[in-house]
């Protein structure tokens, strides 16, 4: 039997590295030595690649945000290729319907053929609003991976679930796929920056006017 304080010694550097890196970190660092399953792979070279995307189109946001728009970015994806992306230009174009989604497959019909979207993937910081996901369903989009949740305007399970194959009868040929959380915080923050500072294109907001007897 091997010398039993070689045992005390091994089980006192465990401890200290429990309190050292926090609970369980012998076992994280097994694991992390542990051969992986073959799904367990995968969904981590997928969440890689969507966070890969994510950040393209969190660049896209961050531009938005410099122009003082909402910032909302969007990048469209064939066959791992962006074909398109584009950012919010509502209060630029004084133009309600240029959303970032929007932007993004006009650019596409300039450039080329609308009809590459479909099959596409679209990753977009924020869920899109009920306009967008009615446009990205009727070209009929493969799936759609989202930053953050829009609880006010989402077309994609907030609000309404667009992407439903029933959702627009005939119009909607297939439904689409519908994923959020890739890049939350950092789409979030953006949100929080904007939000949290003066709008200038903003119309002035409404006050009740007081009544005097
Ligand atoms: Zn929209």
């Amino acid at each position: 039997m091997a010398n039993p304080g070689l045992w005390y010694y091994l089980l006192a550097v465990l401890l200290l590295c429990e309190l050292w890196h926090g609970p369980c970190y012998p076992s994280r660092v097994l694991s992390a030595w542990l051969p992986c399953s073959d799904s367990d792979t995968s969904h981590a070279i997928g969440l890689q690649r969507e966070r890969h995307y994510m950040k393209i189109a969190l660049r896209e946001a961050r531009q938005a945000l410099k122009l003082g728009e909402v910032p909302v970015g969007c990048v469209v994806v064939f066959e791992d290729e962006i074909i398109a992306q584009g950012h919010n230009l509502g209060n630029t174009l004084y133009d309600g319907t240029r959303h970032a989604e929007l932007i993004a497959i006009d650019s596409l019909v300039q450039n080329s053929d609308f009809r590459l979207l479909e099959g596409c993937e679209v990753f977009v910081t924020c869920e899109p609003c009920i306009m967008c996901a009615s446009a990205l369903g009727q070209l009929n989009v493969k799936r759609v991976v989202m930053g953050c949740r829009n609880l006010f305007f989402g077309g994609c399970g907030s609000v309404i679930s667009i992407n439903a194959k029933s959702a627009l009868g005939k119009c909607l040929e297939r439904g689409f796929k519908c994923e959020w959380g890739v890049e939350e915080e950092a789409a979030i923050e953006l949100l929080r920056i904007f939000y949290s500072g003066k709008n200038p294109r903003a119309p002035n907001p409404k006050f009740r006017r007081k009544s005097f007897r």
